[in-house]
């Protein structure tokens, strides 16, 4: 349920009982720089309310995060002169996920900075593609 997933990490450095090097915060959200980052300027944006999947998040408190992921992307940028960034967003240990608490990376790219994702991807059967997205479109919530 929203709100009464297990405390991790990013709720102590929310209440402040762990540190980080902040980056933004107003009421719904923090932003701080990721502690071993892929890059000079990566950010984790975190919603202070205290859930594990984006699927689960409250809508207003996910309105307030892509609110805000831009404007703070834009002062990174500023601040470090990268040309672009990536949005990364895991859910659950098979994407990657760590720390079971909703958050957004913001990883700034420069030319030639090594860092790359494995895109394997492969032409699809129209049919199989119009069936899938028809049982997508018929499953609940
Ligand atoms: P994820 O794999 O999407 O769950 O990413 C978790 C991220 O949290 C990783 O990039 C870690 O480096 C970062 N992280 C873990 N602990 C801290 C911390 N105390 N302060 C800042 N970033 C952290």
């Amino acid at each position: 349920m929203p709100g009464q997933d297990s405390e991790t990490i990013f709720t102590k450095i929310i209440q402040g009982e762990i540190p980080c090097q902040k980056v933004f915060e107003n009421e719904h959200i923090l932003a701080f720089l990721d502690i071993a980052p892929l890059a000079e300027g990566h950010t984790l944006v975190v919603p202070k309310c205290q859930v594990e999947r984006l699927e689960d998040l409250p809508p207003e408190t996910a309105a307030e995060v892509a609110r805000q992921l831009g404007p703070i992307a834009r002062r990174i940028l500023a601040a470090t002169g990268a040309e672009g960034y990536n949005i990364l967003q895991n859910n659950g240990k098979v994407a990657g996920q760590e720390i079971p608490h909703v958050h957004f990376h913001i990883i700034p790219r420069r030319p030639g900075d090594g860092l790359g994702y494995r895109w394997n991807a492969r032409p699809a059967d129209p049919q199989a593609l119009a069936d899938l997205a028809q049982r997508i479109r018929a499953a609940t919530d």
